[in-house]
């Protein structure tokens, strides 16, 4: 680090996710006396903490409590309502601040890329998850959820998420913040059996034994999976970390197995080796077509062989996008920027999911971060930018009401105090609504 003759550095950080706040506090711990900028484009921070992490996993939620002890911080300030390449550039943050680092994960669904794909009735995860959860740019998405079948594809956490919601009943997910219009919506929907399907077989799936668990323990659901999907034992060529992990899940689909599908009224049935060829339907999704697959090498192989499952709705829960912000080159893969270790230029780095794609746990991103930390200070350059001083005014001058820490208070006060019965909060889920508690 080499400093001028001002004070320490000013670093701005977009996104106030967990990448962001982790972020945040390993800057601190990196530079002490630093003064840290969050700027997050919604009133309310969090990210994936509030609008990805599922409803009814409240305790999962509990790490907010360690984020807002670093946005309590005297030189860590949240800057909300700002939304970078519309209120401010990249460019102009540059000049601000000493280091930009990006934080804004990757929030857009990767392409169900198959004939069919655009009907209505398909959705991406993202925009469901972002629906059930009142993140304001899904809140409107008003998904058809009108016939007794949903087919869930992708073999991840995200995809269990989704089928635990739409199969838990009101009363399981009383304690929960589902979204008010989500919880109205499923209270209406007549669903008896959504499909998880995955195009590898069960030992390849992503899925975490404990949320695979919490799946043979629901109300008004069972799970369910085919025997013959389901092989005797793991095998003998995986580590022995993988053995012990992928061994738990196999016990899970073992007894999903012997399950019998009429024990309760709704079913999660699991459906491996099968890829998406093609969502039938005129108007809206009637059914989908899947190829059965055979997995050679790690490599997914068609086998010629085709099915289809009836349903009113298809979700694809099979990874996300990073958006370009500011023009910036996005991967190959689509799902990061493209940097070196978390550095995309100089002052301008990246992390959390923007720098690694969409993987790991939300811990993950803490590591992450103090590599990246690590980074910046080694290469800091510390001049006498303004930081918030000089941010401040030209966001004024273009009539942007930004909102901070005790405005989030003041919106998250409101969400409890709106919440009937055991629900934690009563999510706002528009930005106006969300701006009118302010009086904005
Ligand atoms: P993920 O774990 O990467 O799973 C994506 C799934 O989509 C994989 O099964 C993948 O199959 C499949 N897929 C990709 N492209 C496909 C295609 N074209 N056709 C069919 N299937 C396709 O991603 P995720 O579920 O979105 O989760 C993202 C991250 O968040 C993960 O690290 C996850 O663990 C984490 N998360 C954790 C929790 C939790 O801990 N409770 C909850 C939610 C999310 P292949 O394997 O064949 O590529």
């Amino acid at each position: 680090m080499t400093t001028g003759q001002g004070p320490g550095p000013k670093f701005a950080i977009v996104g106030a996710g967990p990448a962001g706040f982790y972020a945040a506090e390993a800057l601190d711990t990196e530079c002490p006396g630093a003064e840290i900028d969050i700027i997050e484009r919604l009133p309310t921070p969090f990210g994936l903490i509030r609008a990805g992490v599922a409803p009814d996993h409240q305790t999962t939620k509990t790490i907010q409590d360690a984020f807002e002890q670093i946005a309590q911080r005297p030189n860590v300030r949240i800057v909300g309502n700002v939304e970078v390449d519309r209120d401010v550039t990249i460019a102009e943050l540059a000049q601000f601040y000493d280091a930009v680092v990006l934080a804004s994960g990757a929030p857009d669904d990767a392409p169900l890329d198959v004939p069919g794909g655009d009907l209505p009735g398909v959705y991406g995860a993202a925009e469901f998850v972002g629906w059930y959860n009142a993140h304001p740019d899904h809140a409107g998405l008003d998904p058809l959820l009108d016939r007794d079948s949903v087919v869930v594809i992708g073999n991840g956490n995200v995809a269990i998420d989704i089928a635990r919601i739409l199969s838990k009943s009101a009363a399981e997910l009383a304690t929960s913040d589902i979204a008010a219009h989500a919880s109205e919506r499923l209270a209406q929907a007549r669903i008896s059996d959504v499909h998880i399907v995955g195009r590898r077989g069960p030992l390849e799936a992503k899925f975490t034994t404990v949320e695979l668990r919490e799946l043979g323990e629901l109300e008004e659901a069972v799970a369910v999976a085919e025997s013959h999907q389901i092989p005797d034992a793991v095998g003998s060529e995986l580590s022995p970390r993988d053995r012990r992990v992928k061994g738990k899940n196999l016990e899970c689909f073992k007894s999903f197995a012997q399950t019998d599908p009429s024990a309760k009224a709704r079913r999660i049935r699991f459906q491996f080796n099968a890829r998406p060829l093609e969502v039938l339907g005129n108007e809206r999704v009637e059914a989908i077509c899947f190829e059965r697959t055979r997995v050679e090498n790690g490599q997914v192989a068609g086998t010629g062989e085709t099915f289809e499952i009836a349903c009113g709705a298809v979700i694809s829960a099979i990874g996300y996008r990073a958006r370009p912000l500011g023009g910036l080159a996005v991967s190959a893969t689509g799902d990061r920027l493209t940097n070196t270790d978390g550095r995309i230029a100089p002052g301008l780095y990246v992390v959390g999911w923007l720098r690694r794609g969409p993987s790991g746990k939300i811990g993950t991103n803490r590591t992450d971060a103090e590599d990246v930390a690590a980074l910046i200070r080694s290469e800091l350059v510390v001049g006498d930018k303004p930081g918030l001083a000089g941010l401040k005014p030209l966001l004024a001058s273009r009539n942007v009401r930004t909102t901070d820490y005790v405005d989030w208070k003041k919106i998250e006060a409101a969400e409890i105090a709106a919440a009937s019965g055991d629900k934690p909060r009563c999510k706002f889920a528009t930005m106006h609504e969300m701006l009118a508690v302010l009086g904005a």
